[in-house]
């Protein structure tokens, strides 16, 4: 099973995720805590990423299309993935068609959590406040920057997916568990 979670940051891809990851038994793959991983080792790909990141801007399509890349050849990925913020351009989801092609392998389904704006600015707030530590790109200014971005740079990539019969649009705005069901009810 390969499938992806689409939304804005805080829309619940990263819990819900975990969640259908531990059901299939495939691989998560976040994108975002790839990038901060590569920014806690120093790499290279993380120094070019730490400023991007901070700004809630992307990070360059070449950059994140060679990570993903190089992850999914990786055994785990043997029996399916679920990618979490990725793609996030048309041409990310274009070379992450061709990535698949080459491998005869295809996706068999895009979650889009849609959460109002109004809402996930609220939640961001109050994860902020609970867990006392924020992450940089969770200060407000910065959180409307990547909301902005998602509007403006990766909601565009939906209809590729709905042309392709793929997305199936879950209504985020729910308790975890009501959202789950809704995904599961998707999967089957
Ligand atoms: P996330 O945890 O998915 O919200 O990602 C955190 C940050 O990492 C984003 O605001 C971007 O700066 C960067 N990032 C993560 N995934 C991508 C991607 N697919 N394309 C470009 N930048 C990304």
């Amino acid at each position: 099973m390969n499938i992806i979670f689409f939304g804005p940051p805080g829309a619940g891809k990263g819990t819900q995720s975990g969640i259908i990851q531990a059901e299939h038994g495939v691989a998560h793959l976040s994108t975002g805590d790839m990038l901060r991983a590569a920014v806690a080792a120093g790499t290279d790909v993380g120094r070019t990423a730490k400023a991007l990141m901070d700004e809630g801007k992307l990070v360059p399509d070449d950059i994140i299309i060679k990570i993903v890349a190089d992850r999914i050849e990786t055994p785990d990925c043997a029996a399916g993935f679920i990618l979490d913020g990725f793609p996030r351009t048309l041409p990310q989801a274009q070379a992450l068609d061709h990535m698949l092609a080459d491998k005869g392998r295809k996706l068999d389904a895009v979650l889009q959590l849609r959460v109002p704006d109004e809402i996930l600015i609220g939640r961001i707030e109050k994860r902020v406040r609970e867990s006392g530590r924020a992450r940089a790109d969770d200060k407000p200014e910065t959180l409307k920057r990547r909301l902005g971005v998602y509007h403006e740079q990766t909601a565009p990539v939906l209809p590729y997916y709905e042309q392709a019969g793929l997305l199936h649009v879950i209504d985020g705005n729910r308790p975890i568990d009501d959202v789950t069901a809704a995904i599961r009810a998707a999967l089957v």
